[in-house]
């Protein structure tokens, strides 16, 4: 496993084995890595020949700089984890190699960067589109892997992909969890004990909702999950959307779409989850 800093590497590395025909795979990360990451990395190396994962903190998608300032980095071990994955290259840039000046483009996906997180992180998705736009061009991977943890996300870099007619397969790979439900993340290690304990209700309270559901309104699952998550102190929900898998737009009735996605944020205590529950498909 070779672990590249420079933009010019990892062409030249790549360049290379593209010319034994060997088909690329790739896998954005900003690092501290875990299982879900893995599981991303372990569909990578089956599909393709070559898997190449990057790991960068990519402060243009950070609307919070308290956010930005504390996200863990924990390089060795990230390195550590990828080597006996199969990972080929890692690609580690700093962040002068990414933006040797301001990245200044605005990116329109219209409504499904305007719903939930890109309501409430302004920014964020352009600069999510900003830094996997520039990776995709330096990579030129023919099969990226993106976790549906971030389910907007993925609907965002898909619609870049299309912008921008870049010839890159994106595969949507399922939530890894903890055994007690918790949707794996990064930002869960800052966690306190307490919050780490309660934190699984978010999960548990979705699966509820999924036996909530027959009879019900969508707006009286919608209540049914915020309220038992508001019940609990240390948590707020930011929001809980039931929306139109494909176009993001919230439903009113489960019979307005074939694949219907409830999507969370919920604060526990200053830490930030997001998680999602599949209601149909
Ligand atoms: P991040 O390092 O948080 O930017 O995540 C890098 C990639 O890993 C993204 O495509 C995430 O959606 C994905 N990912 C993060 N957590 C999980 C998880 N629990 N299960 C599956 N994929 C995940």
């Amino acid at each position: 496993m070779k672990v590249i800093h420079t933009i010019a590497d990892l062409k030249n590395y790549l360049l290379k084995e593209r010319q034994n025909k060997k088909s690329v795979g790739f896998v954005p990360t900003m690092g501290a890595l875990h299982a879900g990451h893995l599981s991303l990395v372990h569909a990578c190396t089956k599909e393709n020949d070559i898997c190449v994962v990057s790991i960068f903190v990519n402060p243009t998608q950070f609307n919070d700089p308290r956010d930005l300032e504390t996200y863990p980095r924990t390089l060795n071990k990230d390195l550590a984890l990828l080597e006996p994955a199969g990972c080929d290259y890692v690609f580690v840039p700093r962040v002068e190699e990414m933006y040797p000046e301001p990245d200044t483009r605005v990116f329109d996906f219209g409504t499904i960067a305007e719903v939930m997180e890109g309501a409430h992180r302004p920014g964020h998705f352009n600069g999510v589109a900003q830094i996997v736009s520039k990776l995709f061009t330096f990579v030129e991977p023919d099969d990226a892997y993106f976790g549906e943890k971030d389910f907007q996300q993925i609907a965002i870099i898909r619609a870049m992909v299309r912008q921008l007619q870049m010839n890159v397969r994106i595969h949507a790979c399922p939530i890894l969890r903890e055994p007690d439900g918790l949707a794996m993340s990064s930002r869960n290690v800052r966690l306190s004990d307490e919050q780490r304990q309660k934190a699984p209700l978010i999960a548990r309270t979705l699966k509820e909702s999924i036996n909530f559901v027959p009879g019900k309104k969508v707006q009286e699952v919608i209540d049914f999950v915020v309220t038992t998550l508001n019940e609990e102190p240390v948590m707020r929900v930011e929001y809980f959307e039931i929306v139109d898998g494909y176009s993001l737009e919230s439903v009113r009735d489960w019979s307005e779409s074939d694949y219907i996605v409830g999507c969370i944020t919920v604060y526990c205590g200053e830490v930030r989850l997001i998680d999602n529950m599949t209601y149909k498909r």
